[in-house]
């Protein structure tokens, strides 16, 4: 389908134009996920989108689904409510950085622990670019934010790890330049049965670019191809040429733990039972 068709048939047009910023990675992210379900065959109906607070959140606004725009960091005990309400509905969760691993960070926790089948599409623009470029827990160690002029000394989050640690069935990297694998990985985290995570790594050139001196929206999708590594070649990499890059495809699948709303379902059958 054209871009302009899919804008006709996905999008509210009363809702456009959107806010973004010329050039920012969260046009790229939101065409992709909109591909992913048009290349799936889902109805609209059949398909929720929740959403947080940030630039990357406003994405539930402009899309024509089942939509609800939350509270900041909450989107994901909202859509937990909604595939509870309708375990049939395929739940995507728009998140950023910030959203999702700071003031949500415990939820989504929870959210990989429990295995709901949700699909969590995170926006990695490295920092708030909403509020006013403050360092998020996913902003690299040693960047410039405005809550950190001398750079940040923190930590950043490996967030496949964490969710994989927390419970997620399913969780993938993939970037604004490499889109069309974009598409690929979102279609899967959709169709597997389980809590998945796809970090979608997104250039805010606006604030963490300008900051910290990447260049342009071109620049920045261009150091995304040039840092990113396939996940079938990430493990022939030594330690030292593994430095300053990351792995990107499907890097981790589990389709072997039962999913929550299946083992609810289940376990009103056994009260059911048992009040008899
Ligand atoms: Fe995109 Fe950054 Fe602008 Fe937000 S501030 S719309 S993330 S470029």
């Amino acid at each position: 389908m054209s871009s302009e068709a899919l804008i006709e048939k996905y999008f509210r047009p009363g809702r456009l134009p959107h806010i973004w910023c010329p050039g920012c990675g969260n046009g790229i992210v939101t065409g992709c996920m909109v591909r992913a379900i048009d290349q799936l065959g889902l109805n609209k109906d059949d398909v929720a989108v929740v959403s947080g607070i940030g630039c990357s959140s406003r994405a539930s606004g402009y899309l024509d689904f089942n939509t609800v725009h939350s509270a900041h960091g909450r989107a994901l005990p909202v859509a937990t409510g909604v595939k509870l309400g309708n375990p049939k509905l395929n739940v995507l969760v728009v998140t950023g950085d910030g959203d999702c691993t700071a003031i949500g960070g415990n939820h989504l926790i929870h959210a990989a622990r429990r295995n709901i089948d949700l699909t969590v599409v995170l926006f990695n623009n490295s920092i708030y670019g909403m509020t006013g470029g403050q360092y998020s827990p996913m902003t690299p160690t040693g960047s410039k934010a405005t809550t950190a002029p001398y750079a940040t000394i923190e930590h950043d989050f490996n967030i496949v790890e964490l969710v994989k640690a927390a419970g997620a069935t399913f969780v993938a990297r993939g970037t604004t330049f490499h889109a069309q694998q974009l598409v690929d990985l979102i279609k899967k985290g959709i169709e597997h049965k389980g809590f998945s995570l796809i970090e979608c790594v997104s250039a805010c050139p606006t604030s963490f670019g300008r900051q910290n001196k990447m260049g342009n929206a071109d620049d920045m999708i261009l150091w995304q191809r040039d840092h990113a590594v396939m996940a079938a070649a990430w493990d022939k990499l030594t330690e030292e040429q593994k430095a300053g890059k990351f792995p990107i495809g499907v890097l981790y699948e589990d389709n072997s733990r039962i999913e929550y709303t299946e083992a609810y379902d289940a376990l009103i059958k056994r009260a059911q039972e048992a009040a008899k």
